[in-house]
């Protein structure tokens, strides 16, 4: 027992080890002799319960990893080839060119954030959208907040605390990530309440529910599932009729929401920020991070009053975007008045690309890895459109073990995030942006190699 312990090398010999491993990476002295001594008290735990003394030059390669992994990022790009274009857990929309230079130009310097260029005195930063929301949209005024769901939340504390919210039973829903509509009603101090059925909600429901402590008539776009069937929801318009015909407000949630329209593409149609407004929404929020395609935001547009009052709540202050959101957003924006955003919007470009395009690069990338091409369905993700998919090309990656691969893949630099479907491990060309193929290519043989599955199959073969 003893002699195992005086087999460990000690502090000094394991340092000089570990720092010959990470020559040249430049890490600071006392990271390499804090985790020398963490993986020495590892092993002298490890022969305490009896377990073999590990090899010094094993100790070494464990202290250097983990100094390695102290100075890295742990927000690392990836390659999303699962199909899904709006995936929350992979960041959401990538952004564009014009929206990453905007970024990384305010970002790097100071800015007329909160400055009267006219003037020389203080001035507000809900003024650099605030027009051009209008121009995309159409409504009176617009302001951006931290997320849609702090755009739900400053809307219900500024307009309905302490009253009533009216929503349909359908529409009290869960969004993701444990975000209810009814538990954010309740945290805004406003009350819920429900109105029709799970599956039909017609407007004599709202309207017998109305009283002088209606503050609001509230719709909630139904983003992450789908009733069909015996099925109905009141449309908006009659919603904002019967708001403006008893004096209460209209709040309309579109989550993803979208400024131009997805029927164009072969998908169902996602409700327009537009067509929401033009119904009559007295207010109208959604996302700056899902159809939308710009960085993380929540857009809140309607009424040039209402929007005036939450801009003056307090609450707004603790909600409000940074200059580079802003200059993300503006950019991003820009895109949709300029009529390009189809060309220039990573999302919309996935979504616009041809399918001949996603054919021809499936084949290229296939065909430097002896793999072959598979038909497969994208989907847009995000709540939008559930349960829509579009058509689409992969390369389709024959394996006994396809877990085993997908695993590898993740492990690739940059990681690698596919989808296994039938036995088979796809890569859905849609959602790999083009100067993503070459490093796919080289992540994927490596994978494949560590795996031993090298492929062999040229010829196509389809999937669906
Ligand atoms: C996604 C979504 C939200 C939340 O938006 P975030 O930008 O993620 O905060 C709210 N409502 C609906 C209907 C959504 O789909």
């Amino acid at each position: 027992m003893n002699e195992a312990y005086r087999n460990l090398p000690s502090v000094d010999q394991l340092l000089q080890a570990v720092k010959q491993r990470v020559n040249g990476a430049a890490l600071p002295h006392e990271a390499l002799v804090g985790v020398t001594r963490e993986v020495l008290a590892g092993a002298r735990a490890a022969i305490a319960t009896g377990h073999a003394p590990p090899a010094s030059d094993a100790l070494a390669e464990a202290a250097a990893r983990r100094a390695l992994v102290l100075f890295q990022s742990s927000l690392r790009p990836l390659i999303n080839a699962s199909g899904v274009i709006i995936q929350t857990n992979l960041g959401r929309a990538p952004l564009s060119a014009p929206a990453l230079a905007a970024m990384q130009t305010v970002g790097a310097g100071y800015s007329n954030l909160e400055y009267d260029l006219e003037s020389g005195e203080r001035g507000s930063r809900a003024m650099h959208l605030d027009d051009l929301l209008r121009r995309v949209t159409g409504a009176e005024a617009g302001l951006a907040v931290n997320n849609n769901a702090a755009a739900i939340y400053l809307a219900l504390i500024a307009l309905a605390a302490g009253r009533e919210v009216v929503v349909s039973r359908g529409q009290a829903v869960e969004i993701g990530g444990g975000f209810r509509i009814p538990d954010v009603l309740r945290a805004s101090g406003a009350t819920l309440v429900e109105v029709g059925t799970t599956n039909r909600t017609y407007i004599h429901d709202y309207s017998q529910a109305m009283s002088e402590r209606t503050a609001l008539l509230m719709r909630i776009h139904s983003s992450n599932f789908r009733l069909t069937g015996f099925v109905h929801e009141t449309p908006l318009a009659e919603l904002a009729e019967l708001g403006q015909a008893r004096g209460v407000l209209v709040l309309d949630d579109l989550g993803s929401g979208t400024l131009l329209p997805t029927a164009g593409y072969g998908l169902a149609a996602e409700p327009t920020v537009q067509e929401s407004i033009a119904a009559g929404a007295h207010v109208v929020t959604f996302s700056g991070d899902k159809l939308l395609g710009g960085p993380q935001a929540g857009l809140i547009v309607g009424r040039a009053d209402i929007i005036a009052r939450l801009k003056r709540h307090p609450l707004a202050r603790a909600l409000r975007v940074d200059k580079t959101t802003i200059a993300g957003l503006e950019a991003t924006l820009l895109a949709y008045a300029r009529g390009n955003a189809t060309e220039e919007i990573p999302v919309w470009r996935m979504i616009a690309a041809p399918l001949e395009l996603l054919h021809t690069r499936a084949e290229r990338i296939a065909g430097s890895l002896g793999a072959s091409v598979a038909s497969c369905r994208s989907a847009i993700g995000g709540g939008s459109l559930p349960g829509e998919t579009m058509p689409s090309y992969a390369v389709a990656l024959v394996t006994p073990q396809p877990d085993a691969l997908a695993a590898e893949l993740r492990r690739g630099d940059p990681p690698v995030v596919s989808r296994i479907t039938e036995g088979r491990v796809l890569l859905d060309v849609r959602t790999i942006l083009e100067e993503q193929d070459e490093h796919l290519v080289r992540v994927v043989r490596e994978a494949l190699h560590a795996s031993g599955h090298e492929q062999t199959s040229s010829a196509e073969r389809n999937n669906e």
